[in-house]
């Protein structure tokens, strides 16, 4: 691709965003949980995007993307940079099960969901998290049991972002208990609005239902909806969980989050404790440490889109950004000085930093705890000794410690 057609492709980005798109200072910062006219909205901006050239830049055309370069797919993310995409409803589809399809997928599944889904047409989840599986992700019991043709699907899986406006999920169930934990999984597509399955909203502190519980009662998966190779589910759940790290850890956090530097700053100055010397000495490290890990992710990004696989750094990015949002946390208490006790009383900036303050703590959660991802940086970016994993060798159906089989 030609330096000319970077820049011709550029300048029509940017006109096209400034035609289209809510710049960040107009737009309120989603709480995750979009109404459903929000959703409708986001679907119809995703179209909007897409018919213009925007969606999937550099995946293939065959599947609806643009078949463009990393140029273009890095020219597009610094033009839209000032503004705030409303298009949340796709983080997941896009950044997890859309790359794992892509990856790993059939070519009759890459024709049939990737259009629509870059389309905004149908929106996406991932089902990996169980009530006893979560970092041990491995450990799940929700099973898929060959039936003729199709698979019967049961069990129940929780802390699924989006279910609740999701057409289709990517799940991973146990369809060989006979064998070690890794090696029985498989990743199915299920349709989301099947009869069996039943979605029930989690309200979380903030009083907002960003995930969900979701069960699965004798649902039919037809045979065509494995990802992968049957009982070879873990490499697709590696896939699509290392794409998860990427994509969380390098989001960033926008300028205008009620936690960053810039608004923290303005309230200060407002609120007038930006005086303090110990709150000015919290803001500054605040500035440097949202920078580094800023550039950081951007790093990764962009070796990502020229194809070199980030790694275990996935993980560095992952932490280093959940350990910026715990302390700006402090910060924000810092700056709010006695309103933090008071409250917001009315003050929308306030209520606004107080709730993104209660939200904080699930990003050392989300896409894998800090601890397992300090285990992930110990083992594969310090060289220190593994894990044990003393249950790796043995059957599924035998064991008895860290799975709920007490049998
Ligand atoms: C905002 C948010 C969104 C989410 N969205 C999704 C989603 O869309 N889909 C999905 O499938 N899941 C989702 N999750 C679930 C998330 O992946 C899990 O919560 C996470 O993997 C941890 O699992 P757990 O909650 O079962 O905790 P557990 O695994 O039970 O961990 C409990 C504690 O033990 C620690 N621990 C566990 N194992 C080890 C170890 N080996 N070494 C050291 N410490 C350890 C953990 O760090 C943690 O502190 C989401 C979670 C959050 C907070």
């Amino acid at each position: 691709m030609s330096e000319q057609s970077v820049t011709s492709f550029r300048d029509r980005a940017r006109s096209w965003l400034a035609a289209n798109a809510p710049r960040r200072s107009d737009a309120q910062e989603p709480d995750g949980e979009p109404q459903a006219a929000g959703v409708a909205a986001q679907r119809e901006f995703q179209a909007k995007l897409y018919d213009a050239g925007f969606a999937g830049i550099t995946w293939p055309k065959e599947y609806g993307g643009q078949g463009l370069t990393n140029a273009e797919q890095i020219a597009f993310g610094e033009e839209a940079r000032g503004y705030a995409l409303p298009t949340g409803v796709f983080f997941i589809g896009l950044g997890m099960p859309g790359p794992t399809i892509l990856e790993m997928g059939s070519e009759a599944q890459k024709k049939r969901y990737l259009p629509k889904m870059l389309r905004g047409e149908e929106i996406w989840c991932q089902l990996f998290s169980e009530p006893a599986a979560g970092s041990d992700v491995a450990s799940l019991t929700t099973s898929a049991v060959r039936d003729g043709d199709e698979w019967l699907l049961n069990g129940q899986k929780v802390w699924t972002s989006g279910a609740q406006w999701s057409d289709y999920g990517a799940i991973i169930a146990r369809t060989d208990p006979t064998v070690p934990k890794h090696n029985g999984i498989t990743m199915f597509i299920v349709d989301m609005h099947a009869p069996g399955v039943t979605v029930r909203p989690l309200k979380v502190a903030t009083g907002s239902s960003p995930f969900n519980e979701v069960f699965f009662d004798n649902v039919r998966l037809p045979a065509g909806s494995v990802i992968g190779e049957v009982n070879n589910g873990w490499a697709a759940a590696v896939v699509m969980l290392r794409n998860e790290r990427v994509t969380i850890g390098t989001m960033g956090s926008p300028r205008t989050s009620p936690l960053s530097y810039h608004s923290l700053s303005a309230l200060a100055a407002r609120l007038g404790t930006g005086a303090d010397v110990e709150v000015a000495r919290r803001l500054a490290r605040l500035y440097a440490r949202e920078r580094s890990v800023r550039l950081f992710g951007q790093l990764l990004r962009e070796e990502a889109m020229a194809g070199r696989d980030p790694g275990a750094r996935g993980s560095v990015a992952k932490l280093a950004g959940a350990e910026l949002a715990m302390s700006a946390c402090e910060v924000a208490e810092a700056v709010l000085g006695q309103a933090v006790v008071a409250g917001g009383a009315g003050d929308p900036e306030i209520d606004a930093v107080i709730m993104a303050v209660i939200g904080s703590p699930g990003s050392s959660v989300a896409g894998g705890t800090n601890e397992i991802q300090r285990n992930i940086i110990g083992e594969r970016v310090l060289g220190l000794a593994k894990d044990p994993g003393v249950d790796r060798g043995t059957p599924f159906n035998q064991l008895r410690v860290g799975t709920l089989n007490t049998k």
